[in-house]
């Protein structure tokens, strides 16, 4: 009789709690793109986590945009209120119709044609 017993490990990943809204600097494609997630791998018997292969999770700071990830004590920079500055753009640009658009007027009365039919006065008196 043989016992199969399965090892692996898996990974708990989220959002770094605190850091939800945070962009940063992405050094990597220089888009304020960053966002603050947290990894945990764990050691696994039969699928079932078990063991923990790190003391503490891993905060990291992953770019939406190229994939670029780096520990978040290499960014000491990054706090949680760390925001785009307003005038950056970050990421992947939306389409200019998406902030509201133009919207340019014809004024439909500047093509109507003046036109009056020309009067004919036939009074012939004889
Ligand atoms: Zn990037």
């Amino acid at each position: 009789m043989a016992i199969c017993i399965t090892f692996g490990t898996h990974e708990f990943s989220g959002m770094l709690e605190g850091y939800e809204n945070v962009r940063a600097y992405c050094y990597n494609c220089q888009h304020w793109n960053g966002h603050c997630v947290t990894r945990w791998p764990f050691f696994t018997v039969c699928f079932v986590p078990l063991i923990p292969l790190a003391m503490h999770k891993y905060k990291e700071v992953v770019c939406y945009t190229c994939r670029f990830s780096q520990d978040l004590r290499d960014r000491p920079d990054i706090t949680p209120d760390t925001r785009a500055p307003p005038n950056m753009q970050w990421g992947p640009q939306p389409p200019p119709q998406a902030y509201g658009g133009w919207q340019q007027q014809q004024d439909p009365s500047k093509q109507q044609p003046l036109q009056q039919p020309p009067q004919q006065e036939s009074m012939n008196y004889k």
